[in-house]
């Protein structure tokens, strides 16, 4: 049985996010979606509120379960039995810190392996924070993120919309 945990901020959870989801519940047996509770100061949901989001998003994907975590991935990873890490490669950028932190990790905890999904080329350019920059100017972000949480995020960010 190969558990896979997709570990990240989700603040909020954006089209590639899920993308990464979808494909990496047709790879493994088991995925954990972990939300890491890093008590970041301006964050715009709450860690349980991206927990109830992320479920809503995963409910009809029988293998996907959805939980947070606090401290270091690989404490979580030995409670929780998973030993895979996926990780979403978008540019270059991402690259070298992904591969510090993946080395990192394999050091930690020698199970642990990190497995690289490259983004899909309709995606590559978003990210959680490009969200929450545009949600905060009032942009268009109906092509970013899924439908149903639109004006919460507007809301949070304090944009009136029509
Ligand atoms: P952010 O979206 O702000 O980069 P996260 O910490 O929530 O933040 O990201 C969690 C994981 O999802 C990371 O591995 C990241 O590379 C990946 N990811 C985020 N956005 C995308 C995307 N558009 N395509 C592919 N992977 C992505």
């Amino acid at each position: 049985m190969s558990k896979a945990i997709y570990p990240g901020s989700f603040d909020p959870v954006t089209f590639g996010h899920l993308d990464i989801i979808t494909r990496s519940a047709a790879i493994f047996d088991e995925l954990i979606v972990g939300v890491l509770n890093n008590s970041e100061k301006n964050a715009l949901f709450s860690v349980d509120e991206r927990v109830s989001m992320l479920k809503e998003l995963t409910k009809e994907n029988p293998n996907v379960t959805v939980d947070s975590f606090d401290g270091l991935l690989v404490d979580y990873m030995k409670k929780s039995g998973a030993t895979i890490i996926v990780r979403g490669l978008r540019a270059v950028t991402d690259f070298e810190y992904e591969l510090q932190i993946a080395q990192t990790n394999h050091v930690e905890y020698p199970k642990a392996e990190t497995v690289f999904l490259t983004t899909n080329l309709k995606y590559s350019y978003l990210s959680s924070s490009i969200v929450r920059e545009f949600a905060a100017y009032g942009g268009d972000i109906t092509k970013f993120v899924p439908p149903q949480f639109v004006d919460r995020i507007y809301e949070k960010s304090n944009i009136k919309k029509q």
